[in-house]
């Protein structure tokens, strides 16, 4: 008694008891009717075979139903290492080692270096010796020359070669 009670409430939430059955050869659509219930339910359940390769310098995959016959297309890169692509470039792309496509990577610069903005002011910005790209980074770079008195501040100062800016001795 409590056991039916128990296999009704199992029906409710759908899970029923029962064998999937093929409909008929050929053809992939399954019924299964519940032991217990008599509900029916249907589902389509291929067959597949493996993944093949359509044509040997080629990605492009097939995989058929052994029963039915229908079949389901991918492609599937095999990619190679992360690679520049090109001596100019700092873009870095994959390579497929079967059709040759190509998809891009991340960017790494291979030559950052700080450069000025202007021949006057101190300002630098980072660029790219390999690709020009700048990043967004800017610094300043002072050529200072040594600390000297100056006897008109009466204080050790030092000045920048560059932009004559100057530092007092003690505040910098
Ligand atoms: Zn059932
Ligand atoms: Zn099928
Ligand atoms: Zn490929
Ligand atoms: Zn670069
Ligand atoms: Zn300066």
């Amino acid at each position: 008694m409590f056991k039916n009670l128990f296999n009704k409430a199992k029906c409710k939430l759908g899970f029923h008891k029962g064998e999937w059955q093929y409909d008929q050869d050929g053809d992939c659509n399954q019924t299964r009717i519940c032991e217990r219930c008599e509900d029916e339910s249907t589902r389509l359940s291929h067959a597949w075979q493996e993944w093949l390769y359509d044509t040997a310098d080629a990605c492009d995959q097939t995989r058929t139903c052994s029963r039915c016959g229908e079949h389901e297309q991918k492609v599937a890169h095999t990619w190679g290492k992360e690679q520049y692509k090109n001596n100019d470039s700092c873009v870095q792309i994959y390579c497929c080692e079967r059709c040759h496509t190509e998809k891009s990577g991340r960017k790494v610069h291979r030559k950052l270096q700080w450069n000025y903005t202007t021949a006057a002011n101190c300002q630098q910005i980072e660029l790219c010796g390999t690709c020009g790209e700048q990043t967004q980074k800017t610094r300043l770079a002072h050529d200072w020359g040594d600390w000297q008195y100056n006897p008109n501040l009466n204080t050790t100062v030092r000045v920048c070669r560059r932009c004559g800016e100057f530092l007092q001795k003690g505040t910098a």
